[in-house]
């Protein structure tokens, strides 16, 4: 039972004008009653203060807010403490409650009792984490959908699918010598591993909208990289968040282009090399290339293509790359086709080119797909795993159907298929899963 309540601060401790001190449990009312000088009722919001019941002082000065259940985010009674933004009132606030009979939130643990009360699904609770750390509009749309059940309803649908045929199977092996309306199976089963492969399908591009892109810009020094950089950089900047886990010795900056983010690995190691010999540059551009999902290289396309443009170029073996003929308002002496990849041709200084190389990059990037936006997409790569296991245990079920094998084969492969497809919504999933989900959100969530 979740009958304990709990409590957290819920906004980023000391950022910002207002602190959400957040309850939600069966006490959490008394436990606001018993802090809070003002009166509260459902729904409303509330002017007060809070006040130590100990001493008689005032901690803050509050609008609380108290929703009754079960229309609630986690759909217990919810008591949210607006404080001024102060570290220490919320801090005092926090305390308040936890010495009134509240438990301090694990992370996460507001969406975790969501979940295990129903109000949510088990992807749905993971879209939360993903529009909490949205990147772009375009990933915040994709998380949204997912919040929304978009492919929780795909899954459920499916689900169904699958169950029907398995209860006519068993009811077949069960009782063979009724006659048992005939089914069909073969049919029902072939339409679901279709919509099946074709979720798995979206899941690259989902990938890359969640995660982004791993792009190194690569080349000789000089060619301007550091200036194709700035002018990829320039690109709704302002929507860019910055990526958690960036580490101080790789410069990692994030460039939104229509929806996509590219993020620009280890940039100040390759651009800042100017002054080095032409060897360092190769050197540098290995690193990068290993991190990276795509690979720009760019080459002066007013020089001759020497042989360390040539180094590098071979340094990118299977990646997806393009090279970048840039400096193209000058005089051309390079003809970099002979580089056997896809050229581009830009002009950091003029910005020609710069647009046809972002539609470029995000065509790679989404491997040419192009997916409906009201469409579901997997976005999770624990999703995908399970989608895979689902579609290749359906896919044993239709075989050993067509084989003529007994049913007891076919219905083991669509259990697990249904099991597979249950662990995305939850259905069939371990406590220890549920854990390491949850473990990744942030206290208050
Ligand atoms: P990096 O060493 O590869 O990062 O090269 P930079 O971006 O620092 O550029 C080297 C020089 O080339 C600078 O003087 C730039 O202004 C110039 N430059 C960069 N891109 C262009 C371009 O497209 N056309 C012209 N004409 N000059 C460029």
């Amino acid at each position: 039972m979740y009958r304990d309540t709990i409590a957290a601060i819920s906004t980023p401790l000391g950022e910002g004008g207002i602190g959400i001190v957040r309850l939600s449990g069966a006490e959490a009312l008394a436990i606001a009653k018993a802090v809070f000088r003002g009166n509260l009722s459902d729904r409303r919001l509330s002017y007060g203060h809070i006040i130590d019941p100990q001493t008689s002082e005032p901690v803050d000065e509050v609008l609380v807010s108290y929703m009754a259940a079960p229309h609630t985010y986690t759909r217990e009674d919810v008591v949210e403490i607006n404080c001024h933004g102060g570290p220490l009132p919320l801090q005092r606030v926090l305390q308040l409650a936890l010495r009134h009979g509240a438990r301090l939130a694990q992370p996460g643990e507001f969406t975790l009792r969501a979940f295990l009360n129903g109000r949510i699904d088990l992807a749905q609770a993971e879209s939360v984490l993903d529009v909490v750390r949205a990147r772009t509009e375009a990933s915040l749309r994709v998380a949204v959908q997912g919040l929304d059940g978009r492919l929780s309803s795909a899954i459920k649908d499916l689900r169904e699918q699958l169950l029907s045929t398995l209860a006519y199977l068993t009811a077949r092996i069960d009782f063979p010598e009724d006659e048992i309306a005939s089914q069909e199976v073969v049919q029902p089963l072939n339409e679901a591993l279709r919509v099946l492969r074709e979720l798995i399908a979206t899941a690259d591009a989902g990938m890359v909208y969640r995660f982004g892109i791993k792009t190194a810009i690569v080349g000789r020094p000089n060619v301007g990289k550091s200036s194709l950089l700035n002018r990829l950089l320039r690109e709704d900047r302002s929507i860019v968040t910055p990526i958690p886990g960036t580490t101080r010795d790789t410069i990692e900056e994030v460039s939104n282009l229509k929806g996509v983010p590219f993020i620009l690995v280890d940039t100040a190691g390759i651009i800042h090399s100017k002054d080095l010999v032409e060897s360092l540059g190769v050197e540098r551009s290995r690193k990068a290339i290993e991190q990276a999902d795509l690979v720009l290289t760019v080459i002066d396309v007013s020089q001759s293509i020497t042989d360390a443009d040539r180094e590098i170029v071979a340094l990118i073996g299977d990646k997806d790359a393009l090279v970048v003929a840039n400096k193209c308002d000058l005089p051309h002496q390079a003809k970099p086709e002979e580089l056997g990849r896809e050229v581009i041709y830009t002009s950091a200084l003029s910005g020609e080119g710069l647009s046809h190389l972002e539609d470029k990059m995000v065509e790679v990037a989404l491997g040419g797909k192009v997916i409906a936006s009201d469409a579901p997409m997997v976005n999770n790569p624990r999703h995908k795993d399970a989608l895979e296991r689902a579609a290749k245990t359906l896919a044993q079920a239709l075989q050993d159907s067509d084989a003529g094998m007994p049913d007891d084969f076919v219905t083991i492969h669509l259990t697990a298929s249904l099991n597979a497809l249950g662990e995305i919504t939850g259905e069939t999933v371990q406590e220890d899963l549920l854990e390491t989900i949850f473990a990744n959100f942030c206290i208050g969530k």
